[in-house]
């Protein structure tokens, strides 16, 4: 029979993300809400393997809903890809007492934590909180709209500029591996272009759309870059790139950079986080483990780390079409 849960930790790792705290609000409300002791550790997998912590109830989390960043903050631990790391890590769960934990974070997380749940024998449920929306078992992660809004508010400041200059501005969104956000932000913003790491576009089409934006009569566009595009230049070769072939644009760049992680949460990933949170301190007392929370088809769905862990859940090709109808 499965070990009866009386303390659950919780811990937010890997890049943080708008939302994280009203993930740990969630998880310490319902830990209380069902009686049960909860405990957050703190910078991730580095706290459990410090034993670094403070024992939460319902009023340490007051007033955090609408806080961006994470207050338990967030750290990527080298220490816990290590048997020794996750040995401490294992010690001090023991030590302090705690049954089961709830991991917020991306999949880097759910893999840690499901070696460590293996070794171990410690239920663990993953929480998807990233920006990048790069995980398959869920349709939207924690902090993925929040980054959205962010993104299509500064470039909307950007075309602001860009027009009153007849500007082409290259805006470089973050993405290494998935283009989500610079796909969604793209078609959001009204982008000319959207470069993303699943297709390669190649330079030619782009130089030819740039053209064509020019002999339709627009003075000003904008082109989406994300980080790990197919193009194989950098943003600011990219725009060296087509100041010599087009040099009738006068071209800008803009790296949004950090401010994508950071501000208060959306209504959206408040709600995403709540409802994931309530549901992840739920399973564990259910005496399910190892799986990982998500919304598929707006409903909460629970998936084995092996099947949430593959690839991502694919990009919408339908809106680049979209993209290159409305950018006529
Ligand atoms: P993001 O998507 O925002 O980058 P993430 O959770 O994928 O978030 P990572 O840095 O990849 O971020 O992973 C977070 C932490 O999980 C790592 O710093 C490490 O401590 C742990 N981790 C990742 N992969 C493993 C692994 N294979 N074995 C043990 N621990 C791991």
């Amino acid at each position: 029979m499965a070990k009866e849960i009386r303390t659950i930790g919780v811990m937010t790792s890997g890049g943080d993300a708008p939302g994280m705290n009203a993930a740990i609000r969630a998880v310490a409300r319902a830990c209380a809400y069902y009686n049960v002791k909860c405990i957050g550790f703190y910078r991730g997998y580095q706290g459990m393997i410090e034993g670094d912590y403070s024992v939460m109830n319902a009023r340490s989390v007051r007033n955090i809903i609408s806080m961006g960043g994470t207050i338990l903050k967030s750290a990527r631990s080298k220490d816990f890809m290590t048997p020794e790391g996750r040995k401490k890590a294992a010690d001090h769960l023991k030590e302090i007492g705690v049954d089961a934990m709830v991991l917020i974070g991306g999949d880097g997380t759910f893999r840690g934590g499901q070696i460590f749940s293996e070794e171990y024998n410690i239920p663990v449920i993953g929480v998807p909180g990233t920006i990048d929306n790069d995980i398959a078992g869920t349709n939207y992660t924690i902090g993925y709209d929040t980054a959205l809004n962010t993104v299509i508010d500064a470039i909307d400041k950007i075309r602001d500029t860009a027009s009153s200059h007849d500007r082409l501005f290259f805006i470089e969104v973050m993405g290494r591996d998935a283009g989500f956000i610079a796909l969604n932000s793209g078609v959001g913003a009204g982008a000319e272009e959207i470069l993303i790491p699943e297709e390669d576009l190649g330079l030619d089409r782009l130089l030819e759309s740039l053209k064509r934006s020019k002999r339709s009569g627009k003075a000003s566009s904008i082109v989406v870059v994300s980080e790990g595009d197919k193009t194989g230049k950098n943003v600011f070769e990219l725009a060296d790139y087509v100041t010599e072939n087009l040099p009738d644009y006068d071209v800008r760049v803009t790296v949004l950079g950090h401010m994508q992680r950071g501000g208060s949460p959306s209504c959206f990933d408040r709600t995403l986080a709540s409802r994931l949170c309530v549901k992840a301190v739920e399973l564990l007392l259910d005496g399910k483990k190892n799986v990982m929370v998500g919304i598929i088809d707006n409903k909460i769905s629970a998936t084995s780390f092996d099947v949430g862990l593959q690839e991502d859940h694919g990009i919408n090709k339908e809106l680049l079409r979209i993209s290159d109808i409305l950018s006529t």
